[in-house]
Protein backbone atom coordinates (compact mmCIF):
# COMPACT_ATOMS: atom_id res chain seq x y z
CA UNK A 1 0.00 0.00 0.00
CA UNK A 2 1.35 3.57 -0.74
CA UNK A 3 0.82 6.03 1.83
CA UNK A 4 0.90 9.54 0.49
CA UNK A 5 3.05 12.71 1.77
CA UNK A 6 2.61 14.65 4.90
CA UNK A 7 2.68 18.43 3.87
CA UNK A 8 5.07 20.15 5.89
CA UNK A 9 3.23 23.20 7.37
CA UNK A 10 5.63 24.12 10.26
CA UNK A 11 8.70 24.26 7.46
CA UNK A 12 6.86 26.00 4.91
CA UNK A 13 5.67 28.30 7.86
CA UNK A 14 8.86 28.76 8.97
CA UNK A 15 10.76 29.64 5.31
CA UNK A 16 7.68 32.67 5.23
CA UNK A 17 8.87 33.90 8.16
CA UNK A 18 12.46 34.15 6.65
CA UNK A 19 11.27 35.84 3.70
CA UNK A 20 9.08 38.30 5.68
CA UNK A 21 11.67 39.15 8.15
CA UNK A 22 13.93 39.56 4.73
CA UNK A 23 11.12 42.08 3.48
CA UNK A 24 11.11 43.81 6.82
CA UNK A 25 14.40 44.79 6.80
CA UNK A 26 14.26 46.08 3.19
CA UNK A 27 11.01 48.29 4.02
CA UNK A 28 13.12 49.51 7.30
CA UNK A 29 16.13 50.49 4.70
CA UNK A 30 13.54 52.48 2.73
CA UNK A 31 11.49 53.92 4.74
CA UNK A 32 13.26 54.26 8.69
CA UNK A 33 10.62 52.47 10.37
CA UNK A 34 9.63 49.75 11.12
CA UNK A 35 5.74 48.05 9.84
CA UNK A 36 4.04 47.82 12.92
CA UNK A 37 1.16 45.09 14.16
CA UNK A 38 -1.58 46.32 16.65
CA UNK A 39 -3.57 43.25 18.09
CA UNK A 40 -6.52 43.68 20.26
CA UNK A 41 -7.31 41.76 23.01
CA UNK A 42 -10.90 41.54 25.13
CA UNK A 43 -11.21 39.56 27.70
CA UNK A 44 -8.98 36.79 28.88
CA UNK A 45 -10.22 33.42 27.40
CA UNK A 46 -7.15 31.40 27.96
CA UNK A 47 -6.54 30.45 24.15
CA UNK A 48 -7.06 34.25 23.06
CA UNK A 49 -4.32 35.04 25.24
CA UNK A 50 -1.80 32.05 24.28
CA UNK A 51 -2.58 33.53 20.90
CA UNK A 52 -2.04 36.66 20.95
CA UNK A 53 1.22 36.00 22.97
CA UNK A 54 2.60 34.37 20.32
CA UNK A 55 1.55 36.55 17.79
CA UNK A 56 3.59 39.31 19.93
CA UNK A 57 6.30 37.23 19.57
CA UNK A 58 6.49 36.51 16.14
CA UNK A 59 6.05 39.77 14.93
CA UNK A 60 9.23 40.97 16.87
CA UNK A 61 11.08 37.77 16.10
CA UNK A 62 10.73 39.15 12.05
CA UNK A 63 11.68 43.24 13.02
CA UNK A 64 8.33 44.38 13.39
CA UNK A 65 6.94 46.81 16.17
CA UNK A 66 4.06 44.94 18.06
CA UNK A 67 1.61 46.71 19.93
CA UNK A 68 -0.90 44.92 22.34
CA UNK A 69 -3.99 45.83 23.97
CA UNK A 70 -5.80 44.17 26.77
CA UNK A 71 -9.33 45.21 27.38
CA UNK A 72 -11.69 44.19 29.90
CA UNK A 73 -14.64 41.79 28.98
CA UNK A 74 -16.73 45.10 30.24
CA UNK A 75 -15.56 47.25 27.92
CA UNK A 76 -18.61 49.11 25.75
CA UNK A 77 -18.55 48.95 22.15
CA UNK A 78 -18.33 52.74 21.84
CA UNK A 79 -14.79 52.75 23.63
CA UNK A 80 -13.82 49.71 21.34
CA UNK A 81 -14.81 51.47 18.16
CA UNK A 82 -12.89 54.68 19.60
CA UNK A 83 -9.70 52.44 19.76
CA UNK A 84 -9.95 51.02 16.57
CA UNK A 85 -10.20 54.77 15.18
CA UNK A 86 -6.92 55.45 17.13
CA UNK A 87 -5.06 53.03 15.91
CA UNK A 88 -6.92 53.21 12.09
CA UNK A 89 -4.42 56.83 12.85
CA UNK A 90 -1.93 55.75 14.51
CA UNK A 91 0.64 56.37 12.12
CA UNK A 92 3.29 53.68 13.42
CA UNK A 93 0.54 50.95 12.73
CA UNK A 94 0.21 48.96 9.63
CA UNK A 95 -2.26 46.49 10.90
CA UNK A 96 -4.42 45.88 13.41
CA UNK A 97 -5.81 42.86 14.40
CA UNK A 98 -8.99 42.34 16.75
CA UNK A 99 -8.92 38.88 18.66
CA UNK A 100 -12.29 37.13 17.89
CA UNK A 101 -14.95 36.35 19.74
CA UNK A 102 -15.89 39.09 21.39
CA UNK A 103 -18.34 39.28 24.45
CA UNK A 104 -21.75 38.66 23.30
CA UNK A 105 -22.46 42.41 24.06
CA UNK A 106 -20.20 43.79 21.41
CA UNK A 107 -21.15 43.87 17.59
CA UNK A 108 -18.24 42.14 16.12
CA UNK A 109 -19.18 43.17 11.99
CA UNK A 110 -19.09 46.65 14.14
CA UNK A 111 -15.74 46.57 15.09
CA UNK A 112 -14.65 44.84 11.96
CA UNK A 113 -16.16 47.45 10.23
CA UNK A 114 -14.43 50.19 11.78
CA UNK A 115 -11.03 48.75 10.85
CA UNK A 116 -9.15 50.82 7.99
CA UNK A 117 -9.67 48.57 4.85
CA UNK A 118 -6.12 49.51 4.59
CA UNK A 119 -4.61 48.02 7.91
CA UNK A 120 -7.36 45.01 7.76
CA UNK A 121 -4.46 42.32 8.15
CA UNK A 122 -7.48 39.77 8.82
CA UNK A 123 -8.56 40.36 5.26
CA UNK A 124 -12.12 40.52 7.27
CA UNK A 125 -13.60 43.88 6.51
CA UNK A 126 -16.42 43.90 3.78
CA UNK A 127 -13.99 46.10 1.61
CA UNK A 128 -11.51 43.39 1.31
CA UNK A 129 -14.05 40.50 0.83
CA UNK A 130 -15.51 42.27 -1.95
CA UNK A 131 -12.30 43.54 -3.39
CA UNK A 132 -11.18 39.80 -3.32
CA UNK A 133 -14.51 37.90 -4.42
CA UNK A 134 -14.08 40.39 -7.77
CA UNK A 135 -10.56 39.41 -8.29
CA UNK A 136 -8.99 42.77 -7.37
CA UNK A 137 -5.56 43.14 -5.43
CA UNK A 138 -7.02 42.91 -0.99
CA UNK A 139 -5.83 42.13 2.50
CA UNK A 140 -6.74 38.15 2.16
CA UNK A 141 -7.73 36.33 5.32
CA UNK A 142 -4.71 34.44 6.31
CA UNK A 143 -5.84 30.88 7.23
CA UNK A 144 -7.29 30.32 3.86
CA UNK A 145 -3.96 32.52 1.57
CA UNK A 146 -1.65 29.58 3.69
CA UNK A 147 -3.76 26.87 2.66
CA UNK A 148 -3.55 28.01 -1.08
CA UNK A 149 0.14 28.73 -0.49
CA UNK A 150 0.79 24.72 0.43
CA UNK A 151 -1.51 24.07 -2.30
CA UNK A 152 0.32 25.66 -4.52
CA UNK A 153 3.73 24.74 -3.28
CA UNK A 154 2.75 20.81 -3.38
CA UNK A 155 0.75 20.97 -6.72
CA UNK A 156 1.90 24.14 -8.90
CA UNK A 157 -1.13 25.42 -11.48
CA UNK A 158 -4.21 24.36 -9.64
CA UNK A 159 -6.42 25.21 -13.34
CA UNK A 160 -8.92 22.78 -13.87
CA UNK A 161 -8.54 21.00 -10.73
CA UNK A 162 -11.74 20.08 -9.53
CA UNK A 163 -11.54 21.44 -5.36
CA UNK A 164 -14.45 21.16 -2.85
CA UNK A 165 -14.46 22.98 0.21
CA UNK A 166 -16.61 21.59 3.15
CA UNK A 167 -17.00 24.93 4.99
CA UNK A 168 -18.73 28.33 4.54
CA UNK A 169 -17.28 30.81 7.17
CA UNK A 170 -16.59 33.86 6.60
CA UNK A 171 -13.01 33.14 7.64
CA UNK A 172 -12.69 30.04 5.66
CA UNK A 173 -14.72 28.80 3.40
CA UNK A 174 -15.78 31.19 1.46
CA UNK A 175 -12.86 33.04 1.21
CA UNK A 176 -10.93 29.58 0.30
CA UNK A 177 -13.60 29.30 -2.33
CA UNK A 178 -12.81 32.75 -3.79
CA UNK A 179 -8.94 31.86 -3.85
CA UNK A 180 -9.02 28.58 -5.33
CA UNK A 181 -11.63 30.45 -8.11
CA UNK A 182 -9.31 32.90 -8.60
CA UNK A 183 -6.45 29.58 -9.29
CA UNK A 184 -9.05 28.32 -11.86
CA UNK A 185 -9.83 25.26 -10.38
CA UNK A 186 -13.54 24.26 -10.64
CA UNK A 187 -14.87 24.95 -7.20
CA UNK A 188 -17.82 23.32 -4.99
CA UNK A 189 -18.58 24.64 -1.61
CA UNK A 190 -20.32 22.19 0.98
CA UNK A 191 -21.56 22.63 4.09
CA UNK A 192 -24.10 21.45 7.09
CA UNK A 193 -27.27 21.19 4.11
CA UNK A 194 -24.99 19.21 1.34
CA UNK A 195 -26.25 16.07 0.06
CA UNK A 196 -24.12 13.11 -0.03
CA UNK A 197 -21.00 15.03 1.29
CA UNK A 198 -18.66 12.05 0.74
CA UNK A 199 -19.83 11.34 -2.87
CA UNK A 200 -19.20 15.48 -3.47
CA UNK A 201 -15.83 14.71 -1.38
CA UNK A 202 -15.14 11.75 -3.59
CA UNK A 203 -15.41 14.00 -6.89
CA UNK A 204 -12.40 16.41 -6.06
CA UNK A 205 -8.68 16.54 -7.00
CA UNK A 206 -8.00 18.96 -3.65
CA UNK A 207 -10.43 18.80 -0.50
CA UNK A 208 -10.13 21.43 2.35
CA UNK A 209 -12.15 20.41 5.35
CA UNK A 210 -12.97 23.29 7.43
CA UNK A 211 -15.64 22.45 9.43
CA UNK A 212 -14.69 21.81 13.18
CA UNK A 213 -15.86 18.14 13.51
CA UNK A 214 -13.41 15.93 14.46
CA UNK A 215 -12.36 13.28 11.91
CA UNK A 216 -15.40 13.83 9.85
CA UNK A 217 -14.01 13.57 6.69
CA UNK A 218 -13.08 9.36 5.98
CA UNK A 219 -10.62 8.27 4.01
CA UNK A 220 -12.50 6.49 2.09
CA UNK A 221 -14.28 9.66 0.75
CA UNK A 222 -10.91 10.48 -0.67
CA UNK A 223 -10.41 10.47 -4.45
CA UNK A 224 -7.27 8.36 -4.66
CA UNK A 225 -4.51 11.04 -5.68
CA UNK A 226 -5.95 13.62 -4.14
CA UNK A 227 -4.33 16.36 -2.21
CA UNK A 228 -5.99 17.15 1.52
CA UNK A 229 -5.49 20.58 3.60
CA UNK A 230 -7.30 20.27 6.81
CA UNK A 231 -8.08 23.43 8.46
CA UNK A 232 -10.06 21.98 11.66
CA UNK A 233 -8.48 22.04 15.01
CA UNK A 234 -11.19 19.91 17.18
CA UNK A 235 -10.11 18.71 20.68
CA UNK A 236 -10.91 15.45 21.85
CA UNK A 237 -11.10 12.79 24.68
CA UNK A 238 -8.12 10.32 24.41
CA UNK A 239 -9.48 7.37 25.64
CA UNK A 240 -6.02 5.70 26.87
CA UNK A 241 -5.20 8.38 29.06
CA UNK A 242 -7.88 10.86 30.00
CA UNK A 243 -5.80 13.42 28.25
CA UNK A 244 -6.81 15.42 25.51
CA UNK A 245 -5.32 15.88 22.34
CA UNK A 246 -5.90 17.61 18.85
CA UNK A 247 -6.88 16.53 15.72
CA UNK A 248 -8.43 17.70 12.61
CA UNK A 249 -11.36 17.12 10.29
CA UNK A 250 -9.70 14.96 8.45
CA UNK A 251 -9.11 10.72 9.67
CA UNK A 252 -5.77 11.53 8.48
CA UNK A 253 -4.41 7.91 9.24
CA UNK A 254 -6.99 6.42 7.14
CA UNK A 255 -6.52 9.33 4.59
CA UNK A 256 -3.02 8.53 4.18
CA UNK A 257 -3.87 5.49 2.32
CA UNK A 258 -5.88 7.31 -0.98
CA UNK A 259 -4.09 10.74 -0.41
CA UNK A 260 -1.31 12.17 -2.78
CA UNK A 261 -0.52 14.60 0.13
CA UNK A 262 -2.58 15.93 3.09
CA UNK A 263 -1.72 18.42 5.99
CA UNK A 264 -1.59 16.84 9.32
CA UNK A 265 -2.91 19.00 12.77
CA UNK A 266 -1.57 19.48 14.37
CA UNK A 267 1.45 21.00 12.01
CA UNK A 268 -0.05 21.48 8.86
CA UNK A 269 -2.49 24.45 8.27
CA UNK A 270 -1.97 26.23 11.96
CA UNK A 271 1.75 27.43 12.10
CA UNK A 272 0.48 28.93 8.24
CA UNK A 273 -1.70 31.15 10.03
CA UNK A 274 0.67 33.80 12.16
CA UNK A 275 3.18 33.78 9.07
CA UNK A 276 0.78 34.72 6.74
CA UNK A 277 -0.66 37.21 9.18
CA UNK A 278 3.27 39.02 9.22
CA UNK A 279 3.44 38.72 5.62
CA UNK A 280 -0.11 40.56 5.07
CA UNK A 281 1.14 43.44 7.80
CA UNK A 282 4.25 43.39 5.65
CA UNK A 283 2.20 43.86 2.81
CA UNK A 284 -0.30 46.36 4.21
CA UNK A 285 3.21 48.17 5.15
CA UNK A 286 4.19 48.29 1.83
CA UNK A 287 0.86 49.62 0.07
CA UNK A 288 1.00 52.28 2.89
CA UNK A 289 4.63 53.55 2.03
CA UNK A 290 3.62 53.82 -1.39
CA UNK A 291 6.09 50.58 -2.13
CA UNK A 292 6.03 47.77 -4.69
CA UNK A 293 4.26 44.66 -2.89
CA UNK A 294 6.56 42.77 -1.80
CA UNK A 295 7.83 39.44 -3.39
P1 LIG B 1 -17.51 27.68 11.47
O1 LIG B 1 -18.15 26.96 12.60
O2 LIG B 1 -17.70 29.15 11.31
O3 LIG B 1 -17.99 26.99 10.10
C1 LIG B 1 -18.07 25.61 9.99
C2 LIG B 1 -18.64 25.25 8.63
O4 LIG B 1 -18.73 23.84 8.57
C3 LIG B 1 -20.04 25.81 8.38
O5 LIG B 1 -20.12 26.36 7.09
C4 LIG B 1 -20.95 24.59 8.51
O6 LIG B 1 -22.06 24.59 7.64
C5 LIG B 1 -20.03 23.46 8.09
N1 LIG B 1 -20.46 22.21 8.67
C6 LIG B 1 -20.79 21.96 9.96
N2 LIG B 1 -21.17 20.67 10.11
C7 LIG B 1 -21.07 20.11 8.88
C8 LIG B 1 -21.37 18.80 8.38
N3 LIG B 1 -21.80 17.82 9.17
N4 LIG B 1 -21.18 18.58 7.07
C9 LIG B 1 -20.74 19.56 6.24
N5 LIG B 1 -20.46 20.81 6.67
C10 LIG B 1 -20.63 21.07 7.97
O7 LIG B 1 -15.98 27.30 11.53
P2 LIG B 1 -14.66 28.03 10.92
O8 LIG B 1 -14.75 28.11 9.45
O9 LIG B 1 -14.36 29.24 11.71
O10 LIG B 1 -13.56 26.95 11.33
C11 LIG B 1 -13.59 25.63 10.83
C12 LIG B 1 -12.52 24.82 11.53
O11 LIG B 1 -11.25 25.36 11.22
C13 LIG B 1 -12.60 24.82 13.06
O12 LIG B 1 -12.17 23.56 13.54
C14 LIG B 1 -11.61 25.88 13.47
O13 LIG B 1 -11.07 25.66 14.76
C15 LIG B 1 -10.56 25.69 12.42
N6 LIG B 1 -9.77 26.89 12.16
C16 LIG B 1 -8.42 26.73 12.10
C17 LIG B 1 -7.61 27.81 11.86
C18 LIG B 1 -6.14 27.58 11.77
O14 LIG B 1 -5.37 28.51 11.95
N7 LIG B 1 -5.69 26.37 11.46
C19 LIG B 1 -8.14 29.16 11.70
C20 LIG B 1 -9.58 29.21 11.64
C21 LIG B 1 -10.35 28.10 11.90
P3 LIG B 1 -23.30 25.62 7.79
O15 LIG B 1 -22.78 26.92 7.25
O16 LIG B 1 -24.36 25.01 6.94
O17 LIG B 1 -23.63 25.67 9.24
Amino acid sequence: MTIGKIIDGKAFAATLRDKVADGVAGFVEATGRKPGLAVVLVGEDPASSVYVRSKGKMTVAVGMESFEFKRPDSIGEEDLLDLIEELNQDERVDGILVQLPLPKHIDEAAVIGAIDPAKDVDGFHVVNSGLLATGQEALVPCTPLGCIMLLKDELGDLSGLEAVVVGRSNIVGKPMAQLLLAESATVTIAHSRTRDLASVVHRADIVVAAVGRAEMVKGEWIKPGATVIDVGINRIADGEDGKSRIVGDVATAEALAHVRAITPVPGGVGPMTIAVLLRNTLVAAHARAGLAKPA
